[in-house]
């Protein structure tokens, strides 16, 4: 429907622009060509706002499937677009991803996408799948933070979900990264800002071939722990990402990230409690895709995925469709 009436009023424009170009001079001098003018630039400007309009309306359900292997936690998939995507390109994902079927009923999925493209998705992705940002401010709430994105704004477009920590930030991409104190710091806002977050840790290759990999997540995690509430634990996701894993094809075997995802949990269950160990979701993310997944999910402590490369083609989905059936 959305798509007929954009058509119709964009016709009614293109057809006046034509009128007005073809038998009028510029500048316009007599009445006429102010009224063609006017008309075509507001049957425009309509058909843009009802295009909108419509699409908020008309956000796709989504179809869910029965559900695979319950196990006991909701698995959870984040796909992460980074920097990527352009109006077309993100429109292109959106209709690839409103038609690629049935999403299991024991996944949650959300896509987090560059903040400015947060408001396309939410206006046109289908309604099982949750829009998140990729990062917000440590601010509370409005202020002088020029550049940033407060979760309270993430919060009032609609967003449920924001990655905070990720490596990628940690490291600073040629600025100063951010502290681990900052990450906890940032996590905390959000959470009282009403969203969920994937709290991202992992160590790089040096650290795991020394053997401190174990050191590097507890050391990120330490200041979460310390800030965090038990309450808070239930809109937190940890998700390990081993840096050397990210965006480089390799990935961490199943039996090593099993490994590693374990020895969070017994972490967590140690320092927060065994409670919050048992409920906590942790994904794992590091060149994940359709072709490993299935074998990295059917790990008892691999609760999910965080996937960025693969989360921005069609193969996301057999991502999803890994889950245990
Ligand atoms: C990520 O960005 O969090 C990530 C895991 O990227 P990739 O899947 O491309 O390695």
């Amino acid at each position: 429907m959305c798509v007929v009436a954009y058509l119709y009023y964009t016709g009614i424009s293109f057809f006046l622009c034509l009128v007005y170009f073809h038998y009028c001079t510029f500048p316009s001098e007599n009445l006429l060509n102010s009224i063609l003018f006017s008309l075509s630039l507001s049957s425009s400007a309509y058909s843009f706002c009802y295009y909108r309009a419509e699409l908020q309306a008309n956000r796709p359900d989504g179809t869910a499937c029965a559900s695979g292997v319950e196990g006991p936690r909701k698995y959870l998939i984040g796909g992460n677009w980074k920097c990527n995507g352009t109006w077309d390109a993100n429109d292109d994902r959106v209709t690839m991803f409103n038609s690629a079927g049935a999403i299991p009923a024991n996944v949650e999925v959300v896509l987090c996408v560059t903040d400015i493209y947060i408001p396309m998705l939410l206006q046109s992705i289908r309604k099982d799948i949750a829009v998140g940002g990729q990062n917000c401010g440590v601010n509370k709430g409005n202020g002088a933070c020029t550049g940033e994105t407060g979760s309270h704004q993430l919060k009032d477009i609609g967003c449920t979900w924001v990655i905070v920590g990720h490596s990628e930030r940690r490291e600073g991409f040629g600025m100063a990264g951010e502290t681990v104190g900052l990450c906890a710091d940032k996590c905390k806002v959000a959470i009282d800002n009403g969203l969920n977050v994937m709290f991202a840790i992992g160590e790089k290759k040096e650290e795991r071939e020394g053997g401190t990999t174990m050191d590097v997540c507890a050391s990120q995690l330490e200041p979460l722990a310390k800030i965090l509430d038990a309450k808070d634990w239930e809109k937190v996701a940890i998700a390990y990402e081993p840096v050397w894993a990210i965006g480089t094809g390799l990935t961490a075997t199943p039996e090593m990230a099993q490994e590693t995802h374990k020895n969070i949990r017994d972490w967590v269950s140690t320092n927060v409690s065994p409670e919050i160990a048992t409920a906590v979701r942790i994904q794992y993310g590091g060149s994940m895709k359709g072709a490993n997944a299935k074998d990295l999910l059917a790990q008892p402590d691999i609760d999910g995925g965080l996937i960025g490369g693969a989360s921005l083609q069609a193969d996301f989905f057999n991502v999803i469709n890994g889950v245990p059936k």
